[in-house]
């Protein structure tokens, strides 16, 4: 006897794609078997004739319950709304951040993002620990426990990102400080995620803009700059080269970017790279719009050239992972900076990215499926250690199963998304492909744009050995 069956559809394996059935018992996956060689004996028989089933999409790059840049004591949207929404979009992990904040330690940074998710998630998720500006040696040398209690990956910035007098808390970690962590990181096989611009150049533009009456939000991707990721990239490999450290770059913006992590990869460096759906699908030219910063996310969009190569980087090599650096605020919070020193970044993306993928890179560009598969879910399993539990439909792992209906051809608007979001970039767009069911740990909690299932049932998943894409 087996809890559920899923029959009839083109299923993406780590083996390759194929017409195979699935089994289902309790929370994982048990088999996958030719077709009609499972047994009869089944709790439910799902058909998913003319749908491509791959595993559960994983956002490894999400803002959520977190402190809104700029005034007041905002906070984005809360893991009960993101985790919901991520859901309808075929998304059933998500990773965000535990911060270590100046004055307090890491396992008050844990506490804090327990107290927020546990028993919060519809969907299952990890955090990833982040440290901000000078690292002291206690924290350096504690770090060991926390990756081995399950936080495999510490995010860090090269750069204040903001203008001083619009910076609460100083975020850019230096060389010597840099150096030093990843000697950590590689010791304990961790992950790093460098949030990587030069912080010289961004502070100099900023001041230059300024003195230039220039400084309207249109100009981020000149105070954001390819040569400023240029730059940053490759000193951050450097210090990777001597250290042996892994370097995981988010939201890589410029061909610039791809160009160095594909240098890095050829001398057989650990570099991977990760974009943004918004810097896929939109540039800087789409800042010029009524409300054009509404498309911004740090560091920033970039030219339609560089838009070209981040498509390359996801339909064919050069990148590892697509996420959406999730940060939802109101549209008010949204539109309310108009200058290059206070517009707010980020949007509400987490239950567009797995459609957008799809219509975007297989429908439109010829991505395969197993391409889509490392791209959404596979390759982010692998780097922050949830690998095979996570990111694979294989016996063993957990049964976070996502049937995509391949025709399926609609024109997505605000009404149709899952947010409690006033806003959404993605409203207006037009997918060709779209998830239509999705499974968690062997319930399924969306079917046919309904929610189907119990409410609450995200886990938090410990990461653990992350490993080469
Ligand atoms: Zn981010």
């Amino acid at each position: 006897m087996l809890d559920l069956v899923i029959r009839n559809g083109q299923v993406v394996t780590p083996w390759g794609v194929g017409d195979w059935d699935i089994a289902v018992q309790g929370e994982k996956i048990v088999a996958v078997a030719a077709p009609n060689t499972l047994t009869d004996e089944v709790g439910r028989v799902i058909d998913a004739g003319g749908k491509v089933v791959v595993p559960g999409g994983i956002e490894p790059h999400a803002h959520i319950a977190a402190p809104v840049m700029g005034p007041g004591n905002l906070k984005t949207a809360p893991p009960e709304e993101v985790s919901r929404a991520a859901l309808f979009g075929g998304t059933t992990t998500l990773m965000d951040f535990a911060i270590q904040y100046p004055g307090i330690d890491i396992p008050a940074a844990i506490q804090e993002r327990t107290q927020v998710w546990r028993g919060q998630s519809y969907a299952d998720y990890a955090h990833h620990l982040m440290l901000l500006g000078d690292i002291s040696p206690q924290i350096l040398e504690s770090l060991h426990e926390h990756i081995e209690d399950g936080f495999a990956s510490v995010k860090i910035f090269t750069t204040n990102i903001r203008p001083p007098e619009m910076t609460s808390e100083p975020r850019m970690v230096r060389m010597g400080h840099l150096h030093d962590l990843m000697e950590q990181i590689q010791r304990h096989d961790a992950m790093l995620l460098v949030h990587s611009e030069d912080d010289d150049m961004v502070q100099h533009m900023y001041q230059k803009l300024a003195r230039e009456e220039r400084s309207e939000w249109w100009n981020m991707h000149l105070v954001h700059s390819n040569e400023s990721e240029d730059v940053s990239f490759r000193r951050v490999t450097r210090v990777a080269e001597w250290t042996g450290s892994p370097v995981y770059f988010v939201h890589v913006s410029a061909k610039e970017g791809i160009a160095a992590i594909g240098e890095a990869r050829s001398k057989g460096m650990p570099v991977y790279g990760e974009t943004l759906h918004n810097y896929c699908c939109f540039n800087a030219e789409n800042y010029q719009e009524e409300y054009g910063m509404k498309y911004h996310t740090y560091p920033s969009l970039k030219s339609p050239e560089d838009q070209q190569s981040l498509w390359d980087g996801i339909v064919h090599s050069g990148l590892h992972t697509i996420a959406t650096d999730e940060y939802c605020t109101s549209w008010e919070v949204k539109i309310r900076g108009r200058t290059v020193r206070d517009v707010t970044g980020g949007h509400n993306g987490a239950e567009a990215r797995m459609g957008v993928t799809y219509s975007e890179g297989v429908s439109r560009r010829g991505m395969s499926l197993q391409r889509f598969v490392d791209i959404t879910s596979a390759n982010a399993a692998k780097i922050m250690g949830l690998y095979p539990r996570k990111g694979a439909i294989a016996p063993g792992s957990d049964a976070d199963i996502v049937l995509i209906d391949p025709d399926l051809k609609r024109k997505v608007t605000l009404a149709d998304l899952h947010s409690d979001c006033d806003y959404s970039i993605w409203n207006g767009w037009d997918f060709e492909g779209f998830p239509v069911m999705t499974m968690v740990r062997g319930q399924v909690l969306v079917e046919n744009g309904a929610w189907a299932g119990p409410e609450g049932i995200g886990q938090f998943i410990p990461a653990r050995a992350v490993s080469e894409p």
